[in-house]
């Protein structure tokens, strides 16, 4: 079990809703923090662990300095989330541009911040140089379909991701960098998504350490970091055990040594990229219900909709629902929980037993921390919600205001 807080009292919340309306993401400092750290012990073994948060998870820079604060740097994939990255200070070989289909301007970003470039493609690496020129450090983003048959959902299988370079390209990407005279490389994979199973982030390991000594026997390259990617998962369910950081990082340890430095690789640096076990269960979506309606079933409407939070529409994930203030009431009735998009999947839950509820009552959609606001996009005009952070001090700070009309129509000629 897994037990699911909220931050506020009911009266604090209130107080909050009186200055900033409803729909809003509310993030806790405290607790990125607290996942932060966690990472950090659970390799704390390694020599030079490195985190690349997944600026797309939370694009905001209030929330990157959170964790640059604490040491973190950035995983970005596109130009925006480089230049976040740049605005809240963190630059250099901090930043790793992890990024696929990756347009030219986006490469040039990342070399004039000295960024560590990890190319998705065998042919990206003329195109690096052509476009942008060549970085100092190289990685390769390895799609290890030939070993790994089973997928997940949300990443699906490797054979038919679009991510990555297959094993014989790996071997022929190094060659071709190191004869342009690059000297330093890494290796990277990306395989898991909302991975709560221990094993998957040993074998993903297993894989890419085994690879490690097989660049270096074959041709001869001493690979300066492992990056094993993010895909922490976290409990969305109540009843869901959340990933055992200890056990990973024992496990991780324990082939480190085996595979690593028994083969003389003992200077192999680990990066991840976590985004959702930093930010996922540090963020709520606040939103007032405005509607009941009973027909066929019974709906409780909001003013929020799946532009604020587009997972349970997207996949199908279930994200937990309290009620501010009723959070011990006994779990009487049965809602579908909607938006008010002119899409029938724009519902935050389907056939939830919740406690009986009021028009006006405040509904908290908890873990919309990571790939929540994030998602967020126009559709039927809908604006995208403002972002508050909770300090640790306990203030309350507007790290995103709402988007208005105005900036909807910003863009319009007529
Ligand atoms: C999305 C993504 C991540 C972060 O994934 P989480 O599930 O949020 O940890 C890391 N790396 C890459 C390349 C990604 O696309």
């Amino acid at each position: 079990m897994n037990e699911k807080i909220f931050p506020l009292s009911d009266a604090q919340l209130r107080e909050v809703i009186k200055k900033f309306p409803t729909p809003f993401h509310l993030y806790d400092e405290g607790t990125i923090k607290k996942n932060f750290r966690r990472l950090r012990e659970t390799f704390s073994w390694a020599k030079n662990f490195r985190e690349h948060f997944a600026v797309k998870a939370t694009p905001n820079p209030a929330i990157v300095k959170i964790l640059a604060s604490d040491g973190a740097g950035t995983d970005c994939s596109s130009l925006a989330e480089l230049l976040i990255s740049e605005r809240a200070g963190v630059i250099g070989e901090k930043i790793m541009l992890t990024s696929n289909d990756t347009p030219a301007d986006e490469f040039k970003k990342a070399l004039e911040l000295g960024a560590i470039i990890n190319l998705d493609d065998i042919t990206h690496i003329d195109y690096l140089e052509k476009n942008a020129g060549l970085p100092q450090c190289i990685s390769f983003r390895y799609n290890p379909a030939d070993l790994m048959n089973e997928g997940n959902e949300i990443i699906g299988k490797p054979a038919e991701a679009k991510y990555g370079l297959t094993r014989k390209q790996i071997f022929d990407a190094y060659k071709i960098s190191r004869d342009k005279g690059i000297k330093r490389f890494g290796l990277h994979t990306m395989v898991a998504s909302n991975e709560l199973e221990t094993e998957i982030f040993l074998l993903t390991a297993k894989i890419m350490f085994e690879l490690a000594v097989e660049i270096k026997n074959k041709i001869g390259i001493e690979l300066e970091f492992v990056n094993l990617g993010g895909g922490f998962g976290i409990p969305y369910r109540p009843n869901e055990k959340p990933v055992d950081f200890r056990a990973v990082g024992e496990g991780i340890h324990e082939l480190y040594e085996k595979i690593l430095v028994s083969n003389g690789l003992d200077n192999v640096a680990i990066a991840t990229e976590s985004g959702r076990a930093m930010t996922g269960n540090a963020g709520w979506l606040v939103s007032t219900v405005i509607h009941e309606k009973n027909t066929y079933k019974n709906y409780i409407g909001l003013d929020s909709c799946m532009a604020n939070l587009m997972r349970p529409a997207m996949y199908g994930a279930y994200h937990h629902i309290t009620i501010s203030g009723k959070e011990n009431f006994p779990l009487t009735n049965n809602y579908d929980v909607t938006g008010s998009l002119c899409e029938n999947n724009d519902k935050f839950a389907i056939d939830r037993k919740l406690p009986k509820i009021e028009i006006g009552d405040v509904l908290i959609i908890h873990d919309t921390g990571a790939h929540g606001h994030a998602m967020g996009f126009n559709y039927n005009g809908k604006l995208r919600s403002a972002e508050l952070l909770l300090r640790e001090d306990g203030k309350i700070e507007m790290i995103r205001r709402a988007e208005t009309l105005d900036d909807y129509f910003a863009t319009l000629n007529f």
